[in-house]
């Protein structure tokens, strides 16, 4: 998917919000003209008595009319009062009532002239209608105005208007000024008789018409005076709010300087910046440990002035492009511009070394995820023509390798690697696929036997979980109970174990097999269930198994838990019957202070013991000790983890009663562990390859559960 301009955030120009504005204003200008160009043309509305159209009419009439017509059309204009004349095309006056003289300017000549109409027509060589229309005579007086195209009223008002508009003597002579006219004369042509009648008209103006015009250009010299004052105060405010609105999008309060958003505009820019291809940059994910714990010791105040100071420090460090920002409550994300991995590395070191030392009466520590990006190598990598990060997906990558160093207690820098991506992967699908795997009935129980060192005998059996995938074959366990650990699924994991083993252990008794007591491990998670030992019994009674078949192993990691609790719930377990093992014993610190107050029956030695260690004699005096501890506490034991002969023999030597190992047995499949292990009686027993030979032996009676009373309340059966 793209992400291009998923982090850009418009700049704020001053061009583009000066020019839209000037669109707009001179849209309104020219609005503002348009309307008073219809005024003006209303204001040029003049009244003429007599138009173009009419005298057409009447010299169409003239022209091809019968006498009597033309006579009466003639009769008609004269009677109107308007003087008129008809001309040859040689410019002879043919016919003509009233005066005729004219004055104006001879546009073809160039020069003023006053006198009989035919005189000028004369001068002005009229000999066709082409001619005629050319004739331009703009009177300079108020007496008379010949139109020079007869075709257009709205021409010739044009040039009345011109006239008026440059002569204001004409304009202001008219009586009273309100009202002042023009004489001009309307022609039009005859083409029957070759001949032209030209009609004397008169031309009104009134003047109040002007007066409009005028308080219309002073209202919109004003309009636009204010839409020019409106236009440049918004584009100041908006640029101003512009910038305001930036700062408080991109600030962060906490830290009085940048947040997220900012992080990542910013860091957009720089690594798509044509100039920054050949850099490498490290994208950071600088966590703040324990930050919380910081503030419910102090208080908000306080770990936000904290915060600020580690921000500063940080800032003080870092060169000149290199950004700082504040995300969440403690994570503050950093972009350096590194040489390589190991210059990133020095370069956090150093930051964190420096914020450890910030003096406030804590130990403060600092974890860093890394996330390096060489812009040119990403475009390549990405198949893309330009280089366009997805800052949210770097970001996350460094803190997934921040989120890696979660367990480590000290501060500490991780670099994202994409083996995390494909651990997170695999924590999807098992999280996805886990209910579907335990309904579909693909977990498996391997029996892993455990055997009594100084007689060989077949004494404990050790149920281990398996995974049978449809697609991926046998998956095991440390692949998934941490997740599931992790999840809280284990807690059905262990259920389900526990019903497979006892139904099992239910049968095989029945079909007279030798039964010894089979261990399921129950992880720390499902001490969180009320009344655990209650649950389990119904588990083990439902599939009609003896408890005492049953050894519930708890991890050592259990332990850490509330002690309480596990002192009741162990006393209950054992009360109902079963068998209490505490497994892995070794690996933690709190083992001994554990068995000090856990009253179990059997103690497992961690494998670690065993491993590699044969002739080390200081492991040989750890594990003697706890064996003899264990004995005098009451304990069995167990060794775990145990492949070799010396070591078997040695631990025989040392009394340990049980014993775990490939030496004997691997962890076998349900079939194997029947046929090899725990066979019908009288049936032939295969020998395990290497191992020796599990005796059959009788089926052990099963006693009913002790009548000890647990230790701290609980349901009895
Ligand atoms: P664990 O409970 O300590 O089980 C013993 C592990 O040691 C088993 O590994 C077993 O196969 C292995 N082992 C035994 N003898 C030897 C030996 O001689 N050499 C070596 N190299 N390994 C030996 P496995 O089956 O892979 O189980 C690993 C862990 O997964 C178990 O450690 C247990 O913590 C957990 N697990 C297995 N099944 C279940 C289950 O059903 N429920 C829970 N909660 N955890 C389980
Ligand atoms: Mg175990
Ligand atoms: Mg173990």
């Amino acid at each position: 998917m793209s992400n291009k301009g998923k982090y850009k955030i418009p700049k704020s120009h001053a061009l583009w919000p000066i020019l839209w504005r000037t669109i707009i204003f001179l849209g309104i200008i020219v609005m503002i003209f348009a309307v008073l160009n219809i005024l003006a043309e209303y204001v040029k509305d003049f009244r003429s008595e007599y138009d173009t159209t009419y005298v057409r009419e009447m010299a169409d009439t003239i022209d091809q009319g019968t006498e009597a017509e033309r006579q009466e059309a003639l009769a008609a204009i004269a009677s109107d009062g308007h003087n008129y004349c008809i001309i040859d095309l040689y410019g002879e006056v043919v016919e003509h009532s009233g005066s005729i003289s004219v004055s104006g300017y001879n546009d073809k000549k160039g020069e003023f002239f006053s006198g009989d109409l035919k005189d000028i027509l004369d001068e002005a060589g009229v000999a066709d209608d082409d001619d005629i229309r050319e004739i331009t005579l703009d009177a300079r007086s108020n007496n008379t105005f010949l139109l020079d195209d007869y075709n257009t009223k709205i021409d010739a008002f044009s040039e009345v208007y011109d006239m008026a508009r440059n002569n204001p003597g004409i304009l202001f002579g008219a009586a009273g000024n309100e009202v002042f006219s023009f004489p001009y004369w309307i022609a039009a042509p005859m083409s029957e008789s070759s001949q032209i009648l030209m009609v004397k008209s008169i031309l009104t103006v009134k003047v109040k018409d002007y007066t409009y015009l005028a308080a219309g250009i002073i209202i919109a010299v004003i309009i636009a005076f204010f839409v020019f004052i409106l236009m440049i105060v918004s584009v100041i405010m908006n640029l101003s709010s512009n910038s305001k609105l930036r700062r408080w999008l991109y600030r962060d309060d906490i830290i009085k300087g940048h947040n997220w958003l900012w992080y990542a505009v910013t860091t957009q820019d720089i690594l798509c910046k044509r100039k920054n291809a050949h850099k490498t940059y490290a994208v950071v994910d600088l966590v703040f440990v324990r930050y919380r714990n910081f503030v419910l010791c102090h208080s908000v105040k306080e770990a936000e002035a904290l915060l600020r100071q580690v921000v500063l420090v940080i800032f003080g460090k870092l060169k000149k492009g290199e950004l700082i920002a504040h995300s969440t409550a403690a994570a503050l994300p950093l972009l350096l511009e590194v040489k390589d991995e190991d210059d990133a590395r020095a370069r956090l070191q150093d930051i964190i070394r420096t914020l450890e030392a910030i003096p406030c009466g804590h130990r403060l520590t600092f974890k860093a995820g890394v996330y390096l990006v060489i812009p040119a190598q990403e475009k390549v990598a990405l198949n893309q023509k330009h280089y366009i990060p997805d800052i949210d997906l770097l970001y996350n990558n460094a803190c997934a390798a921040s989120l890696s160093l979660s367990e480590v207690a000290d501060s500490g820098i991780a670099f994202f690697d994409s083996n995390l991506v494909d651990e997170e992967k695999w924590i999807d699908t098992v999280t996805n696929r886990q209910q579907a795997a335990v309904n579909n009935e693909e977990f498996l129980v391997y029996y892993q036997p455990k055997y009594d060192p100084r007689t060989n005998e077949h004494a404990g059996t050790e149920a281990l979980i398996r995974w049978q995938t449809p697609d991926m074959g046998l998956v095991p366990p440390y692949k998934f109970i941490p997740i599931f650990e992790d999840n809280g699924f284990i807690t059905q994991i262990d259920d389900y174990m526990l019903t497979h083993v006892a139904r099992n252990q239910a049968r095989w008794l029945k079909e007279g097999r030798k039964c010894v007591p089979i261990s399921c491990n129950v992880s720390r998670a499902h001490f969180g269930t009320e009344n655990l030992a209650e649950y389990i019994c119904n588990l083990v009674d439902r599939e009609g198994c003896p408890r005492s078949l049953i050894e519930i192993e708890l991890t050592e990691s259990a332990f850490f838990d509330d002690e309480n609790a596990m002192i009741t719930t162990i006393n209950r377990l054992k009360y109902y019957g079963f068998l209490v093992s505490m497994d892995d014993f070794g690996t933690g610190y709190s083992s001994l202070n554990s068995l000090k107050d856990m009253p179990l029956d059997i103690l497992k030695l961690d494998a670690g013991f065993f491993r590699g260690s044969e002739d080390n004699p200081r492991t040989r005096i750890v594990v003697s000790e706890a064996l003899a501890l264990a004995k005098s506490l009451n304990m069995k034991t167990v060794a775990e983890g145990v492949e070799d002969k010396s070591t078997v023999d040695f631990l025989a030597q040392e009394g340990c009663d049980m014993i775990q190992g490939y030496y004997f047995a691997k962890p076998m499949p349900q079939a194997e562990y029947e046929n090899t292990v725990i066979p019908v009686p009288g049936q032939q027993v295969q020998a395990p390859a290497e191992a020796p030979v599990a005796q059959a032996v009788p089926v052990p009676s099963v006693e009913p559960a002790p009548a000890a009373e647990p230790d701290q309340g609980g349901t009895k059966e």
